[in-house]
């Protein structure tokens, strides 16, 4: 790989701050910015679209047969498309979630995406956010970055979230969906998320994105 090609791997649970600080730390770098839970989000689409159980290994090997998923970058902004159609915008949804959890623990799934997301990442710099991004997908990424983020600080930052898009959601839902989400994620056996030995850990429970951005960067000397 030429020398001046590097990726940031960003992994954490979600809530941690994971997407907004890789797009900051991206569009600061001046590199490309991989949002991978967005690629588990629309294999969970496909799956809901088609009447298919996420859970089930079978039909969801049946379904990538046939499904069309690719990633379209337009001026460094990532846009899935399933079947030809442009389903960025639809793939936010808390049903979506719940499923994208589901799905990504299927081993068929995660072979397909992580085989893409290598692909994509080998010839540009990018940061690259997701929950095994430095244990699996990149282990020889220049920089690992852990967030982390207590469940309540997380919730609440959601809540804002879905606040802004005009689609709120009562506290107590979700902290559910965050917590069981959580239990998903680090139990299975596929790449659970886990914190590798050579990730910096970085607690954004009690700092604002603006300071965690800064201190991010600081530990990058491109
Ligand atoms: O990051 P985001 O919340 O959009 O991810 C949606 C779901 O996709 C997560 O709950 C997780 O189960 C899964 N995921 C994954 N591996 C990744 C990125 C996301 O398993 N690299």
């Amino acid at each position: 790989m030429n020398d001046n090609v590097y990726q940031i791997a960003i992994d954490g649970p979600s809530g941690s701050g994971k997407s907004t600080l890789a797009k900051g730390a991206a569009e600061k770098l001046g590199i490309m910015y991989l949002d991978t839970g967005a690629m588990y989000r629309t294999c969970a689409l496909c799956a809901i679209k088609s009447g298919i159980d996420p859970k089930d290994e079978e039909a969801v090997k049946d379904m990538l047969g046939s499904m069309d998923l690719k990633i379209k970058f337009e001026d460094g902004i990532q846009h899935m498309l399933l079947n030809g159609e442009d389903v960025t915008g639809s793939i936010r949804t808390p049903e979506v979630s719940m499923a994208a959890s589901a799905i990504s623990a299927l081993p068929v799934i995660r072979t397909a995406m992580v085989d893409m997301q290598r692909k994509i990442a080998a010839d540009q710099s990018f940061v690259v956010d997701g929950r095994d991004i430095g244990s699996v997908v990149l282990p020889d990424a220049r920089y690992k970055f852990f967030l982390t983020a207590s469940s309540e600080a997380r919730a609440k930052r959601r809540c804002l979230e879905l606040e802004q898009k005009g689609t709120p959601q009562a506290y107590e839902d979700v902290l559910k969906d965050i917590i069981q989400r959580d239990k998903q994620d680090s139990e299975r056996a596929a790449s659970p998320l886990v914190k590798v030995d050579d990730a910096i850990l970085i607690d954004t429970s009690d700092i604002g994105i603006e300071e965690t951005l800064e201190l991010l960067l600081s530990y990058i000397k491109e």
